[in-house]
């Protein structure tokens, strides 16, 4: 068996033309939606990252405001910039790119977006909502996983989801989502002792470490869907996920592939999320006021 490819690249481009419809749409009701984007430092990494968000936002018509500051901005200049950002009507959502400085705390930093304009999905207004169930906004890679997983019909109901990795943007918020579709969730971490015990049960099969091939063939159950989240470099500086890919794929049914699998999707579902956000600021105008 060779495991269908869920291509992540495809899927933004088809999201993204009904993204830019929706812009449209906003800007018959007057609204042009708007993400900030704020860079402190010149990590190479998040100047790659940050790059790809603001040319997203223009492929759809959307505007995007890129702030970057130099690496020793203080705390309390950034808190003030998002304050400022907090009450500009025409953003409508606020993206600080992770990791920050060292200096600055960026739990202070995030709780400080507005939580209508967090976007990124990292406030705990955002984080309750996902954990009880109510409206907001969605941890954007998390989302793109599931929107992959719709994307081959797949559903989740009484399945047996495995997710390896526990952060707070990926692993915790992943599990959520998936329980919230009535899977049956594990949740493996760096403590975990028999992990390829657990993930040979997984029907769908997360892998968000960081750690380049750590799921090998002989720990997937066959006919698993795998989902990988992981962005590692292997030893040719070549860009790798946590799944070993071309083994993996003769046991698994679908696989995304890295590069061009949840990549992309992160930043559809941020797209998706500003948008949202944009539509809620007409309903209530006073709160990008
Ligand atoms: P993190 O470092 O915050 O968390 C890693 C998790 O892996 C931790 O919960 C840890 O307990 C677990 N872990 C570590 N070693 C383990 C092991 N041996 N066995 C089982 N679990 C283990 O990382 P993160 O921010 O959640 O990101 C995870 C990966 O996903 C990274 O490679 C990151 O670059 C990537 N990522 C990709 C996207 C994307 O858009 N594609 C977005 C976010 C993160």
């Amino acid at each position: 068996m060779s495991a269908q490819i869920i291509d992540g690249r495809q899927l933004s481009q088809n999201l993204r033309l009904d993204y830019g419809q929706r812009v449209k749409d906003l800007l018959s009701q007057g609204v042009q939606p708007g993400l900030a984007v704020i860079l402190v430092g010149d990590n190479p990494a998040s100047q790659v990252y940050v790059k790809n968000k603001v040319l997203a936002c223009k492929e759809i018509g959307m505007t995007s405001l890129l702030l970057q500051f130099e690496a020793d901005m203080t705390q309390a200049q950034l808190l003030q910039e998002i304050n400022r950002l907090n009450h500009d009507s025409s953003v409508h959502g606020i993206l600080v790119q992770l990791p920050l400085p060292k200096h600055i705390d960026p739990q202070a930093v995030i709780q400080a977006i507005s939580a209508q304009k967090d976007v990124d999905g990292f406030h705990l207004e955002s984080a309750g909502a996902l954990m009880c169930g109510a409206q907001g906004f969605w941890p954007c890679t998390p989302h793109g996983c599931l929107k992959m997983l719709d994307s081959i019909g797949y559903d989740l109901s009484g399945k047996h989801a495995v997710v390896v990795g526990r952060s707070n943007i990926v692993g915790k918020p992943m599990a959520l989502m998936l329980l919230q579709r009535n899977a049956t969730v594990s949740i493996c971490h760096s403590q975990t002792s028999n992990l390829k015990e657990i993930t040979l049960q997984a029907d769908v099969l997360v892998a968000a470490v960081g750690i380049q091939r750590l799921i090998t063939a002989d720990m997937v159950k066959p006919g698993a869907v795998v989902i990988d989240v992981g962005m590692n470099r292997d030893d040719q500086g070549k860009l790798c996920g946590d799944v070993d890919f071309e083994a993996v794929r003769s046991v698994a049914s679908f696989i995304t592939p890295v590069p061009g699998g949840v990549g992309p999707m992160t930043i559809t579902m941020l797209l998706a999320n500003t948008l949202d956000a944009a539509q809620t600021s007409i309903a209530t105008p006073s709160l990008s006021a």
